[in-house]
């Protein structure tokens, strides 16, 4: 093993790609900031049973992909899979749905961590901008968080993406499809693992990607046709709403998602551009989490959106970013008196806003305009002994070629005349 290698299933963030990482961030949460989103930053690890609560329906996330460990002082935690039951936790713990309105709307953004088989766009470590309103049943919420998250993927260009929605039901008609459900998987030529799925989470089993499967759950009872009527008018509402809006999306019976405490709205994001991995972000309402976790009563709804697979879905579609220049102006000082000298205007430049840098180490003219190319600069300010003793600097445009000299006090001007 190489000594400069990042372990297997994650990757560094470097530039210049790693700014297009933080224009996703920033997109993503440019709409829920205006929203009545509040930021909220948990850590990135918990105790273990915030994640692994007991029995109950199981999922793969939980039992195979945590990394969960012993700490030295015998603490049991795990670094976080997801971000809803972290914020959640959090929320219960700072008592937010006592302190104001409900519902309590948060945002977050970070890393997490799930023990996967990499491949392109699945990694063990990844990252997500998420979004969580805790403590209201109302279907306009549902509402407003599919809209927010369409407005952020089509803010940043993205065109081919698809909505999913379904409805998981409640815990007065869930349990009956459940059961329905369990009694066809019984009877289909499954291998032992997918049965014991069977038991434990038999949604789950809908999502078997495997084809000989698909074929089996042709006639598998739909979820639809077992929706009591106060999810079905919530689900109705929730749909009318994404329509009145523009929103479009598609009915997907069988969609369920890969964590365990979702209850009525669900909904995912998919890209055609990105092969298997193709779920971009997704969520839903989870009413009953804040009671598994030992909490009151609180029916909420939440997303999360991948930036790893929003940047690949970029890609695929061929969109590029318009991000702001990391140097308009690179400063070339020739001599020492005019290494101070510039060392100013490049503070001074950057002070009025304008991205500058400096030409540092001891080079020569050629070394030091290298530098100044390599830095996508669009000027570069050049200064000798002579054209301190005149009071100026030689502004050059690096597209037309053009140079003329500045007056010294006159630079952040005449740059900023130029860059508009
Ligand atoms: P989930 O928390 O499973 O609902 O995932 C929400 C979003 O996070 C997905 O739609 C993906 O975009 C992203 N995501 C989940 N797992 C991974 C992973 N292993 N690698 C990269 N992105 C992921």
């Amino acid at each position: 093993m190489s000594t400069f290698q990042a372990p297997k299933g994650t990757y560094d963030l470097i530039p210049p790609d790693s700014a297009r990482f933080l224009a996703v961030r920033e997109a993503i949460a440019a709409p829920l900031k205006r929203s009545g989103y509040g930021y909220i930053e948990t850590p990135g690890f918990e105790n273990v049973e915030l994640f692994a609560r007991g029995v109950g329906e199981s999922t793969d996330i939980v039992t195979k992909e945590m990394y969960a460990f012993e700490t030295k002082g015998g603490d049991r935690l795990a670094l976080r899979p997801e971000g809803t039951a972290s914020v959640l936790r959090a929320a219960l713990e700072a008592n937010l749905h006592k302190a104001g309105n409900l519902p309590v709307k948060l945002w977050y953004s970070g890393s997490y961590y799930r023990y996967e088989r990499p491949q392109k766009g699945r990694y063990r470590h990844f990252s997500q901008v998420g979004a969580e309103a805790i403590g209201a049943e109302d279907p306009a919420l549902d509402a407003e968080l599919i809209v927010l998250a369409n407005d952020a993927y089509r803010s940043l260009g993205l065109r081919n993406f698809r909505i999913l929605l379904n409805s998981l039901g409640d815990k007065e008609c869930r349990p009956v499809y459940r059961a329905a459900l369990q009694d066809f998987l019984r009877g289909l030529d499954l291998d032992e693992d997918t049965l014991r799925r069977a038991e434990i989470n038999p949604l789950r089993v809908l999502d078997d990607k495997r084809e000989a499967v698909q074929k089996q759950l042709a006639g598998a009872p739909l979820l639809r046709d077992y929706l009591c009527d106060a999810c079905k008018a919530y689900h109705e509402e929730v749909r009318d709403l994404l329509t009145a809006q523009g929103v479009a999306f598609e009915d997907d019976g069988r969609l369920v998602r890969g964590l365990d405490y979702y209850t009525r709205t669900t909904f995912e994001f998919v890209h055609d551009g990105l092969g298997s991995q193709s779920a971009v972000g997704g969520g839903g309402r989870y009413d009953g989490l804040s009671e598994m976790i030992g909490g009151p009563a609180l029916p909420s709804v939440g997303w999360a959106l991948g930036v790893d697979r929003t940047v690949l879905a970029l890609e695929a579609e061929g969109v590029t970013l318009e991000l702001p220049a990391r140097t308009s102006v690179f400063a070339v000082p020739l001599g020492e008196e005019a290494r101070r000298v510039l060392f100013a205007k490049v503070m001074e430049l950057r002070r009025a806003g304008i991205a500058a840098d400096f030409g540092f180490g001891a080079k020569g003219l050629k070394g030091a305009m290298k530098n100044a190319n390599r830095s996508g600069a669009r000027f570069t300010l050049v200064a000798g002994e002579r054209d301190l003793a005149e009071g100026v600097a030689q502004l050059k445009d690096m597209e037309s070629g053009e140079q003329v000299p500045v007056g010294l006090d006159g630079v952040v001007d005449a740059v900023r005349e130029r860059l508009a």
